[in-house]
């Protein structure tokens, strides 16, 4: 049976954190591919400066296209909104007869409890949990403990017992966020190197992240320099 990797995101924009968290669960857990999940309506997100589902989808089609095991889904543009995982991965249970991986930053993992029906997550795909801003290994066992207090430890991940596996997976840390490449952008700050150059000149094109540029862009006096 195939074994896919699902990685959601806002991707706004993608950059080289979501392409190599994807890199490396790919190998380490011998995946058959990895599914790209722009969100059309993040639950966490209301911000108003986020960019169009297109542009985002867009982003995350050019940051993958040259790799043969990655590939982008547009199916949260046809799910109702908002967009929960657990409504995304029980659609993808249907459709796809694979074992399925859901991957997701330490970030992320230690606010699950803010999440839709978040309980129901490891009953629909195994969890991955990759390295992402602060902590570790300890961190992430904690909270697996406090969130589904009936997991097990079994060689070195944790088993649902209505379910799935929960696991961490440790890989090279970067710390490049879009917040950070957003706030570069509308600075006018270089982005070069953090995220794959297609994507930079996509945004540059496309004038992306602009739109808040203020005192602070110019110069910090308010005025525009001459
Ligand atoms: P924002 O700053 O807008 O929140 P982000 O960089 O955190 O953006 P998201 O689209 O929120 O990116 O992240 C999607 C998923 O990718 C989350 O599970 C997140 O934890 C993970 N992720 C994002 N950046 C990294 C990174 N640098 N390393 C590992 N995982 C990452
Ligand atoms: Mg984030």
């Amino acid at each position: 049976m195939d074994r896919i990797g699902l990685l959601g995101g806002t991707f706004d924009p993608i950059h080289y954190g979501h392409l190599r968290a994807a890199e490396e669960a790919y190998h380490a857990l011998s995946l058959t591919k990895v599914i790209f999940l722009p969100t059309a309506d993040p639950p966490h997100k209301k911000r108003p400066d986020l960019s169009p589902f297109a542009y985002r989808f867009e982003m995350v089609k050019l940051a993958t296209r040259d790799v043969p095991y990655f590939e982008v889904s547009d199916l949260e543009a046809r799910l109702p909104r908002p967009s929960y995982s657990v409504r995304t991965l029980s659609s993808l249970r249907e459709t796809l007869a694979a074992e399925l991986f859901f991957i997701l930053g330490l970030d992320a993992f230690l606010e699950l409890e803010t999440w839709y029906h978040y309980e129901e997550l490891p009953k629909l795909a195994h969890l991955v949990v990759v390295t992402r801003g602060e902590g570790g290994k300890e961190a992430f066992c904690a909270k697996a403990k406090a969130l589904f207090p009936a997991i097990r430890e079994e060689e070195g991940l944790y088993r649902h017992p209505e379910g799935y596996t929960i696991r961490y997976l440790p890989i090279l840390r970067l710390d490049i966020s879009s917040t950070y490449l957003r706030e570069a952008f509308r600075r006018g700050l270089s982005a070069r190197f953090l995220l794959p150059e297609e994507v930079r000149l996509f945004v540059l094109a496309k004038g992306l992240y602009r739109s808040g540029a203020g005192a602070d862009a110019r110069g910090g006096c308010g005025k525009s320099p001459e």
